[in-house]
């Protein structure tokens, strides 16, 4: 059993689908099952075994369960749910790219991902198919960002590209590698939050040959960081990638300055660094995970000062629609002239900063 469950295939292949997998795990009334197998068929569920032992079976606000768990909300519509939440379809040249900004492009590369979160923005099209990009689909995205002298940096995502096999991830790495205006490869995943036994040396061994390489990975939640979670981090960074993070903001799960420090804290403690918080976003099913702006801001700027600038990511709205990530937060600036610039510190005090003479 033991060598089993490190084992991520093993974990893959044993992955919660159903709910009568899942009442074995927590307890589920007979009305809770109805409202599960009622969300399965809009949105799929797979949870491994190692994320489901994170749940607190006697606790049905578990953090971890409100993650991984369907909930009767999602059948809910609501009036601003929009299928393609970030207009991606509009900013896809070819399939599989997204190019929005000037020099960086997302590759989509599988719909497949370890778990289905209960929150994912791409949940339109994640896990509705299992296949990765076809070699000819692939080489229509290589070729445009070929084309593309521009793009100096591709963030390979999906899904998530971390399930798939090493070799034919090392395909595609490789492929864009040979582009020489290709600089930076970043790859987003949450396989070391949700199945951290795939972090295996052999996937760092062939990662580390294609540097640079960077990594950013999606925990939202201090109960993530564990034993495993950290060892797979540490895996990461010793083979030489920076590993970012990016958070959602998620109602009933992190949207309290308390839970964020601790997560925050807890991953600078494993290198990892705190890239952006998402504001949660508008695709269908996820209403209920939303909270107000004024939250995400009055978080962070209960946390500013009080934990170090590496603990700090950017609080961003992906913008409805295709406008790309806008940050917000609290304006430190009181005002500003000619003569002096009026600022706010973290203690609400206040300092002038005189202008110099143009
Ligand atoms: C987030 C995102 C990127 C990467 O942006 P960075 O700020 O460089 O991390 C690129 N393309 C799209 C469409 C994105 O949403
Ligand atoms: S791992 Fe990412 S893409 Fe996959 S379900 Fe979770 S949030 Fe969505």
């Amino acid at each position: 059993m033991e060598e089993r469950w490190n084992d991520w295939k093993w974990q893959f292949a044993h992955r919660i689908t159903t709910t009568d997998q899942l009442k074995q795990i927590i307890p589920l009334s007979q009305q809770d099952q109805d409202e599960i197998n009622t969300c399965l068929g809009a949105f799929r569920m797979a949870i491994t075994p190692y994320y489901a032992s994170l749940i607190d079976p006697s606790n049905p606000n578990d953090p971890i369960r409100k993650q991984a768990v369907p909930s009767i909300l999602e059948t809910r519509v609501d009036e601003n749910d929009l299928g393609d939440p970030l207009g991606e379809l509009a900013d896809s040249p070819v399939p599989h790219v997204v190019h929005r900004y000037p020099d960086r492009v997302l590759l989509l590369v599988t719909l497949q991902c370890a778990m289905y979160c209960r929150h994912c923005t791409r949940r339109r099209a994640v896990g509705e198919e299992d296949k990765p990009i076809t070699e000819a689909q692939l080489q229509k995205a290589v070729a445009y960002i070929r084309s593309h002298t521009e793009i100096r940096d591709v963030l390979i995502s999906g899904g998530d590209p971390l399930t798939m096999s090493t070799a034919k991830l090392e395909h595609i790495i490789s492929s864009l590698r040979a582009i020489e205006h290709v600089e930076i490869i970043r790859i987003g995943t949450r396989v070391p939050v949700v199945l951290p036994m795939r972090i295996t040396q052999e996937l760092t061994d062939m990662l580390r040959k294609y540097h640079p390489i960077w990594i950013n990975t999606h925990f939202n939640h201090p109960n993530e960081l564990t034993a495993e979670s950290a060892r797979a981090c540490a895996a990461i960074v010793d083979a030489g990638i920076p590993l970012g993070n990016q958070t959602v903001l998620l109602r009933g799960v992190n949207d309290n300055a308390e839970t964020m420090k601790r997560l925050l804290l807890g991953l600078v403690k494993m290198r990892v660094r705190p890239y952006y918080l998402y504001q949660c976003d508008l695709s269908c099913g996820i209403g209920h995970f939303r909270t107000r702006v004024e939250t995400g801001i009055d978080i962070m700027h209960q946390l500013m000062g009080n934990i170090s600038g590496y603990a700090l990511p950017k609080y961003v709205i992906d913008a409805p629609g295709g406008g790309g990530k806008i940050p917000v937060g609290y304006d430190y600036v009181v005002s500003k002239d000619d003569q002096e610039v009026l600022l706010e510190n973290y203690h609400g005090q206040r300092y002038r900063y005189p202008q110099p003479k143009q």
